[in-house]
């Protein structure tokens, strides 16, 4: 498979799994845009080192004046965005009656929101060319929830039903909108949960990490970025011309529970 010709986005990509599907992307020749804070330099060479055409943006996520200058720029440094993947994301977690009301729209900013102005500023480009691979990642948590995670669990479960509304006003076309539902991947936005389940309880991290997969993971493994690169690489190929507003778990069995 060939993606050389192609520009994908992939927002908050200078980690885990955005990264990882970044890289993936790479291989297969796409021109790819990144986008994120923290180590940029470190994920822009992560990606150059593939031999793929590499830029970066650093729009934040939460501000849709700075998601339109991001897009402007892709369309201005590649001719325009074949392959959206709207995966930036953060976490917080309390309940509901405790929940600081800045993080709740926070996460429905970058978790959610973020989403639908990227697609509806990718679209036109996508339409005029019959041709669009829009991923967005969602979570195990876009289809089931968990205590203590309420905005996390609200965006999710907003950004798989954005995925089937837009996967249904582009069902006649070459564009397809899909979600990914990963379970637990062990990523430094787990790793923070897995730092305070091991503070909290005054155990291991190896015994916290255990912990955490046997509490909703049956597989007791984690997902790795890669293995998500690759069913985002079968997103892309043509085989998957006609899967249409799926949300696809890969969760060790998490939502077969
Ligand atoms: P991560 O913390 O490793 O990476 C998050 C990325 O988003 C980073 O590149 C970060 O710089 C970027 N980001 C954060 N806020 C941003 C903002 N305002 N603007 C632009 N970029 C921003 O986390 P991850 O685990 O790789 O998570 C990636 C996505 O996968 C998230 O949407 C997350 O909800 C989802 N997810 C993760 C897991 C998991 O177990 N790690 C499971 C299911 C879903």
């Amino acid at each position: 498979m060939s993606l050389k010709g192609k520009t994908a986005l992939v927002t908050g990509s200078t980690s885990g799994i955005g990264m990882g599907i970044a890289h993936s992307l790479a291989l297969q020749g796409a021109n790819i845009v990144l986008n994120g804070f923290g180590d940029v330099d470190g994920a822009k060479a992560h990606i150059a080192a593939t031999g793929a055409p590499v830029d970066y943006h650093g729009a934040d996520m939460s501000k849709p004046a700075e998601i339109e200058a991001m897009m402007a720029f892709a369309a201005q440094r590649f001719g325009g965005v074949d392959i959206l993947v709207n995966n930036a994301g953060i976490q917080h977690v309390a309940n509901v009656e405790d929940f600081p009301v800045g993080r709740w729209d926070a996460i429905i900013a970058i978790n959610l929101s973020s989403a639908f102005h990227t697609q509806r500023l990718a679209l036109p480009g996508m339409r005029q060319r019959n041709w669009g691979r829009i991923v967005n990642i969602a979570s195990a948590h876009g289809l089931v929830a968990s205590a203590g995670k309420s905005a996390y669990v609200a965006a999710k479960h907003g950004i798989v039903g954005l995925t089937k509304a837009t996967a249904l006003e582009t069902a006649t076309t070459g564009i397809t909108c899909n979600a990914i539902c990963p379970g637990w991947v062990l990523t430094p936005l787990v790793q923070k949960q897995i730092d305070a389940r091991a503070a909290a309880g005054n155990i291991s991290l190896d015994q916290a990490r255990t912990d955490l997969l046997g509490e909703k993971q049956p597989s007791l493994q984690f997902t790795t970025p890669e293995q998500l690169g690759e069913l985002t690489l079968f997103l892309c190929s043509a085989a998957a011309d006609n899967v249409r507003g799926v949300a696809w778990a890969v969760d060790g069995g998490w939502t077969a529970q």
